[in-house]
């Protein structure tokens, strides 16, 4: 009789243990927060999900003296992680290695942050600053690297799901290379597609057609015209869209054509050159969005 009290007593203390350790991790993490960096003309997104892995896609540029004393790594996205308290990156990626994207991405090597995986396009760019980061990663002996391609599925945590739609192979220049990630946390989804053109956006229109569909687009190649072709937009159908482009910028970033198809989708419109850091925050259902200026 004791002993089947003693019983009934160890397994109420059990549920009530599950119980408790439950809401303990629903109450900790819960929400996926996306910030996309004000990195001056480049892109730079930082991730962290619900369960707790940092993302970190881009660094902007690295300093290039004497032409550009500007280091987007030192100086925008190593405080930023700093701020946040961020010790450890999951994953770190590369989504093409054109100096506006990797360049920052070297500082972040010479950290003490730690680095499970870095994601590289696999686009061979003679340039220094991507053998630079090569031989950087290469020093990590922790550190493993892969090149992703299209349909791949990353581990990101249980809570979200996280997809490669692209590149299905290497294109001949290093932009439509660009590694393109759809991130889906409950009905809110993300599509990051660094600087990718439109032949590589007609490849995944072909591929995944309105599966595309997107709560948040980071609009390809800072908003430029070789980009935001009307049928991926119209497959994307975004509620919101990101341009990461610098001030002023001298390519003319980002373009008329670009913002008046959105427009004319009448989707919300964020710039990093006016308003600073953007972060998105959602629990799955709603999506919150600050700025920073
Ligand atoms: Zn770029």
């Amino acid at each position: 009789m004791v002993r089947r009290r003693f019983k009934r007593i160890l397994l109420f203390l059990l549920v009530l243990s599950l119980a408790l350790n439950l809401s303990y991790a629903k109450g900790k993490g819960g929400r996926l927060e996306v910030t996309f960096l004000d990195v001056g003309q480049g892109d730079s997104i930082f991730i962290s999900t619900p369960g707790g892995k940092n993302i970190l896609i881009d660094g902007g540029k690295r300093a290039f003296p004497p032409y550009s004393k500007f280091d987007a790594g030192k100086e925008v996205v190593l405080p930023f992680l700093k701020n946040k308290g961020v010790k450890r990156i999951d994953t770190l990626i590369a989504t093409h290695p054109d100096m506006d994207h990797i360049g920052g991405l070297l500082a972040v090597l010479d950290s003490d942050i730690q680095i499970d995986k870095v994601l590289d396009s696999g686009y061979k760019h003679t340039s220094y600053t991507y053998q630079d980061f090569l031989k950087k990663i290469g020093r990590r002996r922790e550190t493993k690297y892969y090149q992703p391609r299209a349909g791949q599925v990353l581990n990101w945590g249980d809570e979200v799901k996280a997809q490669v739609l692209s590149p299905a192979h290497l294109f001949r220049d290093s932009n439509n290379c660009s590694i393109v990630i759809k991130l889906e946390f409950g009905d809110i989804s993300f599509l990051f597609t660094g600087d990718a053109e439109k032949e590589a956006e007609g490849g995944m229109v072909s591929r995944y057609g309105n599966r595309l569909k997107s709560t948040v687009l980071k609009a390809s190649h800072h908003g430029s015209r070789t980009g935001s072709s009307l049928r991926f937009l119209k497959a994307v159908n975004p509620r919101v869209a990101v341009i990461s482009c610098g001030r002023k910028n001298r390519y003319g970033f980002p373009h008329k054509e670009v913002m008046d198809k959105l427009a004319r989708f009448k989707v919300k419109v964020y710039r990093t050159d006016y308003q600073g850091n953007i972060t998105f925050t959602t629990d799955g259902k709603k999506l919150w969005a600050g700025t920073e200026r």
